[in-house]
């Protein structure tokens, strides 16, 4: 017998279902699937680069689902993919040695000219949301970015270095003491962190390690 009922029902399931943004198939676990979740390779947990002796986490390739997931929050309004970053990066995070050690979060600042064309800082959304799974605070007013530097990823890597060159602030006034965990979408060259890891060290604050969502092939 032709079911009305379960037409509406298939009908209103179609339209209003949240659809991962990756695959597009129906997922009631929002805007990526459990499916698409499972295929991000996430690598093992020990750092991924050295410097100064700071070691820097990165989670997974920049590539398929991750680049997505970036480029939607980075370029494309997409804030609501922060928490769903914010778990990666979690998931990853509690199998590391510093899992069961408290942390301050620094999000890689932007320029002030480049959080009011996009309205905000895709890093900071991202470390607010890892904030409220870890229960590290977030500190956004230790480092500044004072230079509005060109994407990294138009340069070379002499012209990288020069880019960044006294690209960062730090206002050594809202240092608590706290170990800092300094985060940020992708690390490339790693002279972005690299640079203001500098300036920290430069104020004389040394407890710090990385963290990013990615890095390239
Ligand atoms: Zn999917």
């Amino acid at each position: 017998m032709f079911n009305i009922l379960g037409l509406l029902k298939f009908l209103f399931d179609w339209i209003f279902y949240k659809r991962c943004y990756f695959c597009g198939k129906s997922s009631p676990s929002g805007v990526i699937c459990e499916a698409c979740y499972k295929k991000i390779p996430i690598n093992p947990p020990k750092y991924y680069k050295l410097f100064n002796n700071i070691e820097i986490f990165s989670i997974s390739s920049y590539k398929d689902e991750i680049q997505k997931l970036i480029r939607g929050i980075k370029f494309h309004n997409q804030r609501e993919f922060a928490p769903y970053a914010a778990q990666i990066l979690f998931d990853f995070w509690k199998n590391t040695s510093y899992a069961d050690k408290n942390f301050e979060i620094i999000p890689m600042p932007s320029h002030k000219k480049r959080v009011k064309e996009r309205k905000y800082n895709h890093v900071e959304l991202i470390a607010s949301e890892f904030s409220k799974l870890t229960g590290y605070p977030v500190n956004t007013e230790l480092v500044f970015k004072v230079k509005d530097t060109i994407p990294q990823y138009k340069l070379n890597k002499t012209q990288r270095l020069e880019n960044l060159k006294g690209a960062f602030s730090v206002n050594k006034d809202k240092y608590t003491g706290a170990n800092l965990l300094l985060l940020d979408d992708i690390c490339t060259t790693g002279v972005t962190l690299q640079e203001m890891i500098k300036a920290l060290n430069k104020a004389g604050i040394d407890k710090l390690c990385g963290l990013v969502l990615s890095n390239p092939e």
